[in-house]
C-alpha cells in the first residue's frame, strides 16, 4: 500500500524522549526504600534509563527477554520500565504478595533472565534463589551503602550497574507491535495467566487514559499513584505521567495512611488512583487526625467495586473527586470510568452520587456488550444483566505461552469478543454496573441471582463485618444461595434475624436459603474474596429447603 502518512512506531522510549525534551525540569518525587526523599527531573530519569539500557546490554540482555522485577513505586522501577522496554526487552513486574508457589510459577513460565529487586524484598528472593535456575542476574535496586551482605551469588547492585555506563545510547526503532511488557493475573482458580503488551497497546492505552473524560491528566498535575507498579502497571499511570508530562510523586513502601497524607500535602498532589482498600487506610488517618486535603482533587478506585460510602466521604467530606474506574489486567487495564455527561450536570447530587457507583461507561477504544447464556446480546436497560464481553485495541488476544487455548467468542459477524468473567448490566447512557462475577452468580431456575447484591446487603447489617455468598445444590432449583457471614465482635444475631432483615431489600427468591457464621473468610494476595475455597468446603452442603 502506498501511504502519504509518515510512518512513526508507537514505541514505549518516545514516552520518556518526549517528557525529556517538553517536560525535562518537570520533577519526579520518590519516598525510597531506604527512607529518605529523591527528587529528580524526566531529563534526569531519561538519562538513568539510557545508562539502564546500557549497562543491559554490557550484562548480555538482548530483545525479547524477559527482565523481571519485584519492586514498589520508586524512580529506580520508573528507569526499569524505560531503560528495558525501550531498549527492546520486556518487563516483567512480579507481584510481591502472592504466594512464593504463584511467584516460582510464574518467573520460570515467563522465563524470566534477570531479576531486579527492592531491598525489602531481599528475604523473599533469597529463599526463592534454588527455584529460580534460569535467572542469570539479581539485581539489588539501591546504592553501594546500602548494599547488604548476601548470599544471592555475584549480587549486582543498581546505582553501581548504571553508574558506571553513559547516558550516551540511542533509542532503538523496531515494528510498534514488539511485546514489551508482561503481568500476570492473580488467578483465583488455577495458575496465573499471563498478559504481554505490546509497545503500541501501551501507547494507545496511555492516549486513552489521559482523555478527560478517563484520567483527566494533564501538565498540570500532579500524580501519585498509590496502586503498585506490579499491579497492571499501576493502571498505565508511569506512561500516561509522561506523555502528559505530569508531575510524579512515587510513594516506595510507605504505604500507610499517615506517610501517603504527608507525601499528598508536601508535593501538592492533585489526582492519585488506588484500591478500595487502600483508601479505608487513608480516610481514618484523615478522620482520627481531623486532616483535609489542600490539593488533592481526584482520586480514581478501582480493582473493585467502591463502596457508595467511601465516594459520598472523598465528594462530600473532603471535596475530593472520585473516578469509579473498571478494568482488567486482560485489558492494560482501563475499559470504563463512570464520570458524568453534561446532561447530567443539572441532576441532584444524590442523582449523581448514584451514577459513580457504576462502574462507568466505556472509553474510546473499548467496545462492550452483555450477552445472555446463548451469546445472545442482551439490551441497555439498566436491569438486565449478561456476561459482560469487550472488544479493543489494547484488550488481550491470547494468554502468554498458553498453547492453543482459545480465549475470544467469536459474535455472528465474525467478530470476536473477550469474556471479561464479570456479570454486568449497561443503561440506556452506556453505564455498565458489575452485578457479579460470572462463576459467583448463583444461577436458580433459569434465572440468576447477583451474591454482589446479597453479599451488600448482607454486610448493610450493622452486627455483620463481612460476607459471602455462595451457590449450592439444591434439587429442585439446581442452585440456591448459601450465605457465610462474619459477625462483628459481641454480636448476638442469628441466622432468622439475617434472614428477615433481607425482606423487602431483595425479591422474595433472591433471600438465601440459609446462613452459617464463620470466623473469617478466605482471601487471595490481591485482598479479593476466594469463594473456590468456600465451595470446596461447602461443596456437599445440604440445605434445609433442599
Ligand atoms: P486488578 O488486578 O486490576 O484487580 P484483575 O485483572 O486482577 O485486575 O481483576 C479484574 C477484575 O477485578 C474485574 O474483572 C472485576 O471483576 C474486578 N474489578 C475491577 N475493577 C472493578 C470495579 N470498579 N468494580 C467491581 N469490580 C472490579
Amino acid at each position: 500500500m502506498n501511504s502519504h502518512m509518515m510512518e512513526v512506531p508507537l514505541l514505549i522510549s518516545s514516552l520518556i524522549k518526549y517528557a525529556d525534551r517538553y517536560h525535562g525540569d518537570t520533577e519526579i518525587v520518590t519516598r525510597t526504600v531506604e527512607g529518605d526523599i529523591h527528587r529528580y527531573n524526566y531529563s534526569e530519569a531519561h538519562e538513568r534509563s539510557k545508562k539502564l539500557a546500557n549497562a543491559l546490554v554490557k550484562i548480555g540482555v538482548v530483545r525479547g527477554d524477559r527482565i523481571a522485577t519485584l519492586a514498589w513505586n520508586t524512580h529506580r522501577h520508573l528507569e526499569i520500565y524505560y531503560g528495558v522496554s525501550g531498549s527492546g526487552a520486556i518487563c516483567h513486574t512480579v507481584n510481591p504478595r502472592l504466594f512464593r508457589e504463584q511467584i516460582i510459577y510464574i518467573m520460570n513460565h515467563a522465563k524470566d533472565n534477570c531479576l531486579f529487586f527492592d531491598l525489602t524484598f531481599l528475604p523473599i528472593v533469597e529463599k526463592l534463589l534454588p527455584d529460580l535456575p534460569l535467572v542469570e542476574h539479581f539485581v539489588l535496586m539501591t546504592d553501594k551503602a546500602h548494599m547488604p551482605v548476601s548470599q544471592i551469588p555475584n549480587l549486582l547492585c543498581y546505582e553501581q550497574l548504571i553508574e558506571s555506563d553513559s547516558g550516551n545510547f540511542v533509542w532503538p526503532e523496531f515494528p510498534e507491535k514488539t511485546d514489551s511488557s508482561l503481568c500476570y493475573t492473580s488467578g483465583t482458580t488455577g495458575n496465573p495467566k499471563g498478559v504481554m503488551y505490546q509497545h503500541r497497546t501501551t501507547i494507545l492505552h496511555s492516549y486513552a487514559a489521559a482523555m478527560p473524560d478517563a484520567l483527566n491528566l494533564s501538565a498540570r498535575d500532579v500524580i501519585l499513584p498509590v496502586v503498585p507498579m506490579f499491579h497492571a502497571n499501576a493502571w498505565g499511570l508511569p506512561y500516561a505521567a509522561a506523555l502528559t508530562g505530569a508531575k510524579l510523586v512515587l510513594p516506595g513502601a510507605g504505604m500507610d495512611g499517615a506517610s501517603l497524607f504527608e507525601l499528598f500535602e508536601n508535593e501538592k498532589v492533585t489526582l492519585s488512583a488506588g484500591v478500595p482498600t487502600i483508601w479505608m487506610g487513608l480516610v481514618s488517618h484523615l478522620k482520627d487526625n481531623k486532616l483535609k486535603f489542600s490539593t488533592l482533587k481526584r482520586t480514581v478506585i478501582g480493582g473493585s467495586a467502591v463502596p457508595p460510602a467511601m465516594t459520598r466521604s472523598f465528594e462530600e467530606d473532603y471535596q475530593v473527586e472520585v473516578l469509579h474506574a473498571w478494568g482488567m489486567t486482560e485489558m492494560s487495564p482501563l475499559g470504563t470510568v463512570s464520570i458524568m455527561k453534561h446532561k447530567h450536570l443539572s441532576l441532584s447530587k444524590d442523582k449523581q452520587l448514584a451514577i459513580k457507583d457504576k462502574q462507568g461507561r466505556p472509553i474510546y477504544g473499548v467496545d462492550m456488550k452483555i450477552v445472555d447464556d446463548q451469546g445472545r446480546e442482551l439490551p441497555w436497560d439498566g436491569k438486565a444483566f449478561g456476561e459482560l464481553l469487550v472488544r479493543g485495541p489494547w484488550i488481550l488476544n491470547s494468554y502468554y505461552r498458553d498453547g492453543d487455548e482459545k480465549t475470544l467468542k467469536p459474535d455472528h459477524n465474525g467478530l470476536e469478543w473477550f469474556p471479561t468473567g464479570d456479570v454486568a448490566t449497561i443503561d440506556p447512557d452506556g453505564f455498565m454496573q458489575i452485578t457479579d462475577r460470572s462463576k459467583d452468580v448463583i444461577k436458580t431456575g433459569g434465572e440468576w441471582i447477583s451474591s454482589i447484591d446479597l453479599e451488600n446487603t448482607a454486610v448493610s447489617h450493622p452486627d455483620i463485618a463481612e460476607a459471602a455468598v455462595i451457590a449450592v445444590y439444591h434439587p429442585k432449583w439446581d442452585e440456591r444461595p448459601l450465605l457465610i457471614a462474619v459477625k462483628k465482635q459481641e454480636a448476638t444475631l442469628s441466622k432468622e434475624d439475617i434472614i428477615n432483615f433481607f425482606a423487602g431489600k431483595v425479591a422474595k427468591w433472591w433471600i438465601p436459603d440459609d446462613v452459617v457464621f464463620v470466623s473469617e473468610l478466605p482471601h487471595t494476595a490481591t485482598g479479593k474474596l476466594q469463594k473456590n475455597k468456600l465451595r470446596e468446603e461447602f461443596a456437599n452442603y445440604k440445605l434445609p429447603t433442599a
